[in-house]
């Protein structure tokens, strides 16, 4: 199940960045695997980015009761373990709730995979000089190694508001995520993709053949 978002990323991305990302890496990994990849639901959570020209977002019972309903589906017809490639931050209450309700029965589990932060932590390290972001030096890098021809470089703009608490405010999103973006993706390149994704494809590649043998991706201590 491949989870994604139609949302302002600065104006040097596409609104699709967080489905184009995911999508790819799933596809990739199934002509490696016997992994059966889902459609990808083009549409999520983006309430933070609502102000922003582009962004449809989902109200989160709609999403989590749609998610719910794509879940149930996949162990009606008989499978055990439902990976979720999930390319956007905002979708993670929604899924999380969703994968509560659908494995509440029956041999199941649902494994969340949010690909940008679990997957490719090594190569993100050695690739990437700037911290991880929205629309930032990392998602951009990845673009470029995808989709290189939906990336403006010309419009690249750094962002960064922090704060030590949590803001929330409808009223404010311009102040708190100027244009959509957190962080500098000035310094993206495709080949920091390339290497992003080649590790993260890896990894999904492992956490596939383990599944297939029965096994869930956890250590015990
Ligand atoms: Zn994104």
């Amino acid at each position: 199940m491949v989870t994604g978002a139609l949302e302002a990323h600065g104006t040097h991305l596409p609104l699709s960045t967080d489905t184009i990302l995911s999508t790819y890496l799933a596809e990739k990994v199934a002509t490696k695997t016997k992994a059966l990849v889902l459609p990808s639901i083009p549409f999520g959570d983006s309430w933070s980015f609502n102000d922003f020209e582009g962004t449809i977002s989902i109200a989160p019972d709609a999403l989590t009761d749609f998610y719910i309903s794509v879940m149930k589906g996949v162990f009606k017809h008989g499978f055990r373990y439902l990976v979720v490639l999930n390319g956007h931050g905002g979708n993670i209450p929604e899924l999380t709730i969703a994968a509560k309700a659908a494995t509440e029965t029956g041999q199941r589990a649902v494994i969340i995979v949010n690909w940008w932060k679990d997957l490719a932590e090594s190569a993100r390290k050695l690739v990437e000089e700037t911290p991880m972001g929205h629309a930032a030096e990392d998602e951009t890098s990845e673009v470029l190694h995808v989709r290189p021809d939906l990336v403006n470089m010309s419009k690249a703009e750094h962002h960064r508001v922090v704060s030590r608490f949590t803001i929330i405010s409808g009223m404010l999103r311009e102040e708190l995520l100027p244009s959509g973006v957190y962080g500098d993706p000035r310094l993206a390149t495709a080949e920091k993709g390339r290497l992003i994704f080649e590790q993260a494809e890896e990894e999904m590649i492992g956490l596939i053949n383990q599944l297939e043998k029965g096994e869930l991706p956890i250590t015990k201590g």
